[in-house]
């Protein structure tokens, strides 16, 4: 049985009401009954209820984080499209969300946006069993996101003659697997009306490489999905 992640004071867990009634009412735990705690920084631990309160007994080894830091890059989609690139995004393993305003993007996102974004990844995060809650950056313009620290940094184009973003992950230049090298990773999907042509020059300025992730055209809210997809099935093989 666990419970999500939760307020920890030292060696004592403050339980929300809604954990409350879940843990007495829904599970019909009682005082001294054991459960499992997510510490939301990675960290799952055994606890012991006491009342409307817990006691931390000891940490339990579990992994069910991506062997890879991935950060998206997102060109927010029109709509509510976001969160569903959230939910699904989170499900898969992805570390890092930074929404971006591109040129071609339509939605103006307000502060309210980023705080609904964020408990989503909160739910999707604990729903999946994770160990860490994706962290989702204030909206950033594209020309800040490009500089984003990370070993290697793809940018998915859907036009043109683009290598497979799944043959840039297995394969180094030189023919040797790259799985081993990569710690951390940044990719940028477009908005509907895709990339302008100077946002992907001064992506490849910046040291992205341009990526495809097929031979069709996914919606801007599909193509991220697929590209944490691509990761995971890399990575986790
Ligand atoms: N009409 C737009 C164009 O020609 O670029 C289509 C944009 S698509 C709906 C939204 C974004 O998803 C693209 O900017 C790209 O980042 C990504 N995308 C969609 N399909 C792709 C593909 N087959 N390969 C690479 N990226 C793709």
């Amino acid at each position: 049985i666990t419970i999500a992640f939760s307020q920890f004071h030292d060696e004592h867990i403050t339980l929300t009401t809604e954990q409350q009634h879940y843990l007495c009412r829904v599970l019909r735990l009682q005082s001294g009954d054991r459960f499992i705690a997510m510490d939301g920084m990675g960290k799952w631990w055994l606890a012991k209820l006491l009342g409307t309160e817990a006691q931390v007994l000891q940490l339990i080894s579990v992994e069910t984080e991506l062997p890879i830091a991935v950060t998206l890059i997102v060109a927010l989609p029109k709509g509510s499209g976001f969160d569903e690139v959230v939910r699904y995004c989170t499900e898969l393993g992805v570390t890092c969300f930074a929404p971006v305003v591109s040129d071609r993007t339509l939605l103006n996102p307000s502060p309210q946006k980023l705080e609904r974004w964020r408990r989503i990844a909160k739910e999707a995060a604990e729903q999946s069993e994770r160990t860490t809650v994706p962290t989702i950056l204030e909206p950033l313009s594209f020309s800040n996101s490009l500089s984003l620290v990370a070993n290697k940094k793809y940018i998915c184009e859907a036009r043109g003659d683009y290598p497979h973003l799944l043959s840039c992950l297995q394969k180094r230049e030189d023919g040797e697997s790259n799985l081993n090298d990569e710690k951390t990773i940044v990719i940028a999907t477009g908005p509907e009306g895709g990339w302008t042509e100077t946002e992907i020059e001064d992506a490849i300025q910046a040291g992205f490489r341009p990526v495809s992730l097929g031979r069709r055209i996914l919606r801007a809210v599909t193509a991220p999905i697929v590209a944490l997809s691509l990761v995971a099935a890399a990575h986790e093989i």
